[in-house]
C-alpha cells in the first residue's frame, strides 16, 4: 500500500526526532512492502522565521491531502509570549488541531519492562505494571470557551473563562473511549467533577447512556481529585481513562511521569474524517537542540500509533514497539533515560539501532 504522510519537523529537537522516525517509517516500508511518501509542511517558529507567521496559509489543506500527519515539536524562547499571536508556535498548534477537527487526544502511558527502574512509584506498584490510555477531549471546554477580563468598581480587575460542553461533543469522545477499550482490557474510567460542575453532570449522564450501549465494557465514574490520587497510588487499575480538556491536560502529564521519561511517550490526536496527527508528548527541548542528544523513541512510538490508528496496520505497529523494547532490553539508552554508569548513545544511533532490530 502507499501512504502519504505530512511531516511537520518544527523547532528545537523536532527535526532531529522526526528524522529518526522517518528512518523507521522507511524500514517498516521495506519490511512490510509499503511505500511511504512525505509532504514537508512548515509550521511553528521556523514558519514565523520563514514567512512571518507560525501557521502559514494553506497548512491545513496540505495536511488534509495526506493520510496522516507526523509532528516533531514546536516552540522556543525566540518566539515567546511577547510576540504577536500569529507569530507564536502555540497558536499554530491550536489552529491545526482545530482545522483538522482533532477532538480526541490519545496518550498511552505504559511502563516499558526494560524501564521499570525509571518509575518513580514504589517498586511493588511498578511491578503490577502500568498500561493505560488517556483519552482527552481536545477542542471543547474551558480552553475554548468565551473569556473576558474587565475592571470592576470595587474588586480591581476580574477575569472569567467559560467551560461549556455539548452532548454531541461528549458523546463523540465517549464513543472513542469505549471503542478503544474494546481493543484493550475493556474498562473505561470516566473522570469528572460532577459533585461541583454542571458540565460534569452532563458529561456523566452522557457517559452513562453510552455505558449501557457497551455492556461488554466495564465502566466507572471517577472524580478528578480522586483520579489524580489513584494515578500515583495504583495506576495499574486503569485501562482507558476518558476526560474533558483541562482535566485531561493535567492528568495526562501526571500519568506520563509515573512511567519515567517524557522522551518515551507518544500521542495521537484524531477526528472523524481528517488525517490524524501523531506527535511525541515532549516539547522542542531547546536546551539540547542540535546536539544529537534528544531521545527519538517518543516520536518513533508515535509512528507505531499512526500504523495502528490511521492505517489499521497492527502488525507494523507491534513490530515497531517490539524493536524499541528490544533495543532498550539490550541496554541502549539516550542521555535522558541512562541509568548511572551507562554511557548514552545519540539520537541518530538510537534511530539506527531501532531500524536494525526492525529489519533483523
Ligand atoms: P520540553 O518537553 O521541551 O523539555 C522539558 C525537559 O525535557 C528539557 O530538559 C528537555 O531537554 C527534556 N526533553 C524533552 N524532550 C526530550 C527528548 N526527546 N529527549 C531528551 N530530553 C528531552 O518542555 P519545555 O522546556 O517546557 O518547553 C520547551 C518548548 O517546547 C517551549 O517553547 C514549549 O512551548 C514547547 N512545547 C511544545 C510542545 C509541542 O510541540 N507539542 C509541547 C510542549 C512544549
Amino acid at each position: 500500500m502507499e501512504y502519504k504522510i505530512a511531516l511537520i519537523r518544527g523547532d528545537g529537537i523536532g527535526p532531529e526526532v522526526v528524522g529518526e522516525a522517518v528512518k523507521v517509517l522507511n524500514a517498516v516500508g521495506e519490511k512490510f512492502g509499503h511505500t511511504f511518501t512525505y509532504e514537508e509542511v512548515l509550521l511553528g517558529g521556523c514558519a514565523t522565521d520563514a514567512v512571518g507567521k507560525s501557521y502559514p496559509d494553506g497548512t491545513a489543506e496540505k495536511c488534509k491531502a495526506c493520510d496522516a500527519v507526523l509532528l516533531g515539536a514546536v516552540g522556543g524562547p525566540k518566539w515567546g509570549s511577547d510576540k504577536p499571536a500569529e507569530q507564536r508556535p502555540e497558536t499554530a498548534l491550536l489552529a491545526i488541531r482545530k482545522d483538522l477537527g482533532l477532538y480526541a487526544n490519545l496518550r498511552p502511558a505504559a511502563l516499558r519492562t526494560a524501564m521499570a527502574g525509571a518509575c518513580p512509584l514504589k517498586k511493588e506498584t511498578a511491578e503490577k505494571g502500568i498500561d493505560l490510555m488517556m483519552v482527552r477531549e481536545l477542542t471543547g471546554g474551558i480552553y475554548f470557551g468565551k473569556r473576558d477580563k474587565y475592571q470592576t468598581e470595587d474588586r480591581g480587575m476580574e477575569a472569567t473563562d467559560l467551560m461549556a460542553y455539548s452532548e454531541k461533543e461528549i458523546e463523540r469522545i465517549g464513543r472513542r473511549a469505549f471503542e478503544l477499550a474494546r481493543l484493550r482490557r475493556k474498562k473505561v474510567s470516566s473522570v469528572d467533577k460532577a459533585n461541583v460542575l454542571e458540565t460534569s453532570r452532563l458529561w456523566r449522564s452522557v457517559m452513562h447512556r453510552l455505558a449501557a450501549e457497551y455492556p461488554d465494557v466495564q465502566y466507572e465514574d471517577v472524580l478528578v481529585d480522586n483520579c489524580a490520587m489513584q494515578l500515583v497510588r495504583d495506576p495499574g487499575q486503569f485501562d482507558v481513562v476518558v476526560t474533558e480538556n483541562m482535566f485531561g491536560d493535567i492528568l495526562s502529564d501526571e500519568a506520563s511521569m509515573v512511567t519515567g521519561s517524557i522522551g518515551l511517550l507518544p500521542s495521537a490526536s484524531i477526528g472523524d474524517s481528517a488525517p490524524g496527527l501523531y506527535e511525541p508528548i515532549h516539547g522542542s527541548a531547546p536546551d539540547i537542540a542540535g546536539q544529537d542528544k534528544a531521545n527519538p523513541i517518543a516520536t518513533i512510538l508515535s509512528v507505531a500509533m499512526m500504523m495502528r490508528y490511521s492505517f489499521h496496520l497492527p502488525a507494523e505497529a507491534d513490530a515497531i514497539e517490539r524493536a524499541v523494547d528490544a533495543v532498550l532490553a539490550d541496554g541502549w539508552r539516550t542521555a535522558d533515560i541512562a541509568e548511572p554508569g551507562v554511557t548514552p548513545i545519540g539520537t541518530r544511533q538510537m534511530g539506527d539501532r531501532i531500524c536494525q532490530k526492525l529489519l533483523g
